[in-house]
């Protein structure tokens, strides 16, 4: 059972289009709340993590190492552990969720979430746990209008992939490739790989790669113990796995802003329905960690969360077990600190908030 859902929000600096268009901030953010000023009114929503990373000679300035050390630590602690760990980017187009997951430059301490996480399981856990195996396998898929791609494939673009279930190991994409990775260049460049192919994929339908999920999960194997040395010597390491899903959610914003028709508003009408039900989800997960300890302890995950829908959209049917597993979850909402955005930030953090 996710023990607790934390939520974190995120205020990126202005963009040029911003400042182009004239545009003020609207946003503060003080200890670990958000307050944004909208049509003459000042509302303020508290998480568990509120970040500026506005300004960055404002002394209450947060670098992305912050955030690292905030999410991608404890997600490394678990994966050591054996546990699983899920992180959402939720937020409207441009406000920096693949910022916060993805990026991947030369300066260590800019990497997003993903290359932290990996290249932390690469050298940290290696110099911990020297006679320790680790196996780690990435995949990386996209969920666009109810239909699952593979970002990593090498030849044919492989779409409309299924979810199904499987008794002992949960939701699963068959046929989805899973690249094993030893070094973090590895990841790098699957990241690249995987990222260019959203984009190329998404230009070609005439959509923008918003609108649609990735997904993207590294599998760690730990075998504890020396390696068998002999051949036909019985392998009894210790076996610890764990899965950690980093989501990149589509953009939040409405639809009828940009003006949906046809493909556009089916589109919008999907990415929707599954960020709906991600919330319902979350929100009801939530709501059973509340119950008496005794129910707790009388019934299973699979007889607690049987009400749960996770079945609404594909989205939650293949993170059912990072949500309602031995899992943990973030969820950071991104947010743009213009005065122009103010009323798509109000319906982040409402959301943000709503999950809590
Ligand atoms: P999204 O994935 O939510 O659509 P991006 O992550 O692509 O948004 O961010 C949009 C732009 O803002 C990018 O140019 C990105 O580099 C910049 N940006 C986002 N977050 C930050 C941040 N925390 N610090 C500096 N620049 C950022
Ligand atoms: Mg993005």
């Amino acid at each position: 059972m996710a023990e607790t859902i934390k939520v974190a929000v995120r205020v990126r600096p202005l963009v040029q289009r911003e400042i182009e268009a004239g545009a003020t901030i609207a946003v503060a953010v003080h200890n670990n709340a958000v307050a944004v000023n909208h049509a003459g009114q000042r509302r303020t929503f508290g998480f568990d993590h509120a970040y500026w990373s506005v300004d960055p000679k404002d002394p209450n300035f947060a670098n992305q190492e912050q955030v690292n050390t905030d999410i991608g630590k404890p997600c490394l602690e678990n994966m050591i552990k054996g546990y699983n760990f899920c992180v959402f980017a939720y937020g409207q187009t441009g406000a920096g969720k693949t910022h916060t997951l993805s990026n991947s430059p030369t300066k260590e301490k800019q990497m997003g979430l993903i290359p932290y996480v990996l290249e932390g399981l690469f050298t940290q856990h290696r110099a911990k746990f020297k006679n320790d195996e680790l196996r780690i396998w990435i995949s990386f898929m996209e969920i666009y209008n109810e239909q699952i791609r593979d970002l990593l494939s090498p030849g044919r673009e492989t779409t409309d992939l299924k979810v199904r279930d499987h008794p002992e190991f949960g939701a699963y994409v068959p046929g989805l490739t899973e690249a094993p990775c030893s070094e973090i260049s590895d990841v790098k460049s699957l990241l690249d790989f995987g990222t260019k192919k959203r984009v190329t994929a998404a230009t070609n339908m005439n959509a923008g790669s918003s609108r649609s999920h990735a997904v993207f999960t590294i599998r760690a194997q730990r075998l504890t113990g020396p390696k068998p040395t002999t051949g036909n010597k019985k392998d009894d390491r210790k076996s610890l796995s764990s899965r950690v899903n980093l989501v990149d959610l589509a953009g939040s914003e409405r639809v009828a802003k940009s003006g949906a028709d046809g493909l556009r508003l089916r589109e919008g009408c999907a990415i929707n329905q599954s960020l709906t039900a991600l919330g319902l989800v979350i929100k009801q997960l939530a709501e059973i960690q509340q119950e008496p300890i005794n129910r707790r302890r009388r019934l299973s995950v699979d007889e607690r969360t049987k009400a749960i829908p996770f079945r609404a959209s594909k989205l939650t049917f293949l993170l059912r077990e990072s949500l309602a597993g031995n899992s943990r979850t973030f969820m950071v909402g991104a947010v743009s600190p213009a005065s122009i955005c103010a009323d798509e930030t109000i319906s982040t953090l409402r959301f943000a908030s709503s999950v809590k």
